[in-house]
């Protein structure tokens, strides 16, 4: 069965990939460790690398190599499908993490409103795996 990437609930208004309702409108999204080689031991040490900051037209053009055109062009909610990129994610010591740099959660959230760089954002849905 193909892995089913988790839904992604965004609450960072300043990237270029946002979208009212917090949704991400990107393709797919890539979650790291906050400082490169450092194991995450909380939600902070985490990081959405995709983030990408808002400012005027120009940063909206940078990012349209990353644009999840079938999901808009669809509708963020037809077929009670909502839109969200799929999730690459690096944080082997999450408990959602699976071989394959994929994610098992049903959901994440993705945090840091107001951020001005990836380092403010974190996955929300980290928790240590024990
Ligand atoms: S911060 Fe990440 S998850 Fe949120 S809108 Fe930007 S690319 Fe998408
Ligand atoms: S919940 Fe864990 S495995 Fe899933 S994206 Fe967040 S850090 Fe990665």
């Amino acid at each position: 069965m193909p892995h089913k990437s988790p839904r992604v609930v965004c609450e960072v208004n300043t990237c270029t990939h946002w979208l009212p309702g917090d949704l991400c409108g990107a393709a797919n999204i890539d979650i790291l460790y906050e400082e490169e080689g450092r194991m995450a031991e909380k939600d902070a040490h985490t990081k959405c690398k995709t983030f990408y900051k808002r400012s005027g037209l120009t940063s909206y053009l940078g990012s349209l190599d990353n644009v999840n055109w079938g999901g808009l062009i669809s509708g963020p909610f037809k077929g009670g499908q909502q839109i969200t990129p799929a999730v690459v994610c690096i944080v082997e010591s999450c408990k959602y993490w699976v071989n394959g740099n994929l994610c098992e959660a049903n959901a994440i959230k993705v945090t840091g409103r107001s951020a001005d760089e990836c380092q403010d954002t974190n996955c929300a849905t980290f928790e240590i795996r024990q």
